[in-house]
């Protein structure tokens, strides 16, 4: 039986699974009713806001109403999460001028 030392690492790309096959091989346990938009978003093909929406989703176990009840205040996506209406929300632009005009 070799030493330890004396054995060979196996070449990176035997062992590791590039991203893609990463995100097919996960997009198979994604519910049918969010896997277009987590494979439109894995592949960079989905907006900034749909991608939020997705990972929010993910996120509450594929519950969207219980991304409505997120209690994670804290949470940096918090006040992006999908499927509420954010009256909260401070604006851009609190004046409500248009900066051009
Ligand atoms: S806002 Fe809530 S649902 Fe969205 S990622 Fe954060 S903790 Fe999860």
């Amino acid at each position: 039986m070799p030493k330890l030392s004396e054995t060979k690492p196996k070449p990176v790309s035997m062992t590791t699974p590039t991203r893609d096959a990463k995100v097919k091989q996960k997009a198979k346990n994604v519910p049918q009713s969010a896997r277009f938009l987590y494979e439109q978003a894995a592949s960079g093909e989905a907006s900034g806001r749909e991608a939020i929406k997705v990972f929010c989703i993910e996120c509450m176990g594929y519950d969207r109403e219980a991304v409505k009840e997120c209690t994670s205040e804290t949470c940096p996506l918090w006040m992006y999460r999908p499927l509420v209406k954010h009256a909260h929300r401070k604006s851009r632009n609190p004046t409500g001028k248009n900066k051009d005009s």
